[in-house]
Order: structure tokens, then C-alpha cells, then sequence
């Protein structure tokens, strides 16, 4: 399922995670749901839900909306392994060039017709299956910033293009997007990486070089 991601990027260039080639399958944990904002030739925030193995991953232009009226563009994109949860830093020159921080992170859960969380992990993931295939699902997310029910709905059968949609409880707001543009990691945001940009590129090129010497 990795086949995508790796064939795009070029690990000796890029400090993103090549990913584990097997997945041991852990049971019984809560699955996780990462929100990264990405400043790549257009900004934008990554919303990415772990699911069998992977992280589902969408590309939201304008980020999430905490405005029930807001329906949110989600670009479906190819599934990132599971440590890319955990990745901030800056990508070179080259596939998705620019700037990543941790915007959001926590766990989610899918819900059943009645809006129940379900928490077990063999039943949660066999939901998100199904809601995939339907084009339409929901989820309780348990983040720093994002909380409550959200939708995730398709707009046409086979496409990519799906809508995120926040579900009216008590999380819901007219302020559509109240947050704090920093890493829930580090506190720094894209502009404070953005200054360490240059001092990271550096060092990385002194390190590969110094690797091709040693083969
Ligand atoms: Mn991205």
C-alpha cells in the first residue's frame, strides 16, 4: 500500500520516513489521526486517519472548519506510512518541497449510524472499509484542536474528491477556524521552520555526501 508514496520520493534526499515494510498489527490500541499543515506550492493541511496499517491521507486546501457550513475540499492522496504521523521538518526541492509541522495529532474513532464511537480496533477499521467504499463515513476525533464528529463524504463515485465536514454538537462553532497556526510537537510554526530551512538543508547535504563516501 506504500508502493505510491515511496515511488515519489527520494529517501536519500528527502528526512521524511521511508516507512516500515511490515506492519505488526497492533490490536488494541486506539487508532490515530494526524493533522500535518503543509507549506508546499500551495499551503495546505494534510488530514490523515490510521487505518490497517496506513495513514489515509486527504489534502485540505483551506484546512478544517469548525463551521457546520463549511464543506471543506479533501483531496484524497496516497497512503503515508505510520511514522509519518510523527514527521516535521522540511522537505527539499522535489516531491511536496516546503515546510511541515505537526498541526494536530490525537486519536479518532469511528462511529456507527447512531454517531456512537466505536472503539473496538478490528470493528473500527472494518467500519472505515466500508465508509471508504461508500464514499461517506464519520469519526469522533480526540486531538488538541480537533474534537467532536466529523463526516467525511465523496463527491462523485471513484473520485478523489471528497468533502470534510464538521457535525453539529458541542464542539461546533461559527468561528470556523479559531486555531493557533503552530505544532502541537514543538510550538513552532511554519514560518519558524522556515528560518531554520536553510541550516537543516546544509547539514543534510554535508551528511549524504559523506555517506556516498563510505559506500
Ligand atoms: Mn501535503
Amino acid at each position: 500500500m506504500l508502493k505510491k508514496y515511496r515511488g515519489k520520493r527520494d529517501f536519500i534526499k528527502t528526512p521524511e520516513p521511508s516507512g516500515k515494510e511490515k506492519v505488526s498489527k497492533r490490536k488494541s490500541h486506539a487508532l490515530t489521526f494526524v493533522v500535518q499543515e503543509h507549506a508546499a506550492t500551495r499551503l495546505h493541511f494534510d488530514f490523515r486517519l490510521e487505518a490497517n496499517g496506513v495513514l489515509l491521507s486527504w489534502a485540505v486546501p483551506k484546512g478544517p472548519s469548525l463551521n457546520t457550513k463549511d464543506k471543506r475540499l479533501a483531496i484524497m492522496t496516497e497512503d503515508h506510512p505510520l511514522d509519518y504521523a510523527g514527521f516535521e521538518g522540511i522537505i527539499p526541492s522535489g516531491y511536496g518541497a516546503g515546510e511541515v509541522i505537526v498541526w494536530d495529532h490525537g486519536t479518532y474513532a469511528p462511529t456507527d449510524s447512531k454517531y456512537s464511537a466505536i472503539e473496538d480496533h478490528s470493528q473500527a477499521e472494518q467500519l472505515i472499509k466500508k465508509g471508504l467504499k461508500a464514499g461517506k463515513f464519520s469519526f469522533h476525533l480526540n486531538g488538541k484542536k480537533l474534537k467532536g464528529i466529523w463526516t467525511l463524504v465523496r463527491l462523485k463515485q471513484k473520485e478523489k474528491d471528497w468533502l470534510l465536514i464538521k457535525h453539529q454538537d458541542k464542539y461546533a462553532s461559527d468561528n470556523g477556524h479559531p486555531w493557533e497556526d503552530d505544532s502541537v510537537l514543538t510550538g513552532q510554526t511554519l514560518e519558524d521552520l522556515g528560518a531554520e530551512g536553510k541550516k537543516w538543508a546544509t547539514s543534510k547535504n554535508k551528511k549524504t555526501t559523506k555517506e556516498n563516501f563510505q559506500k
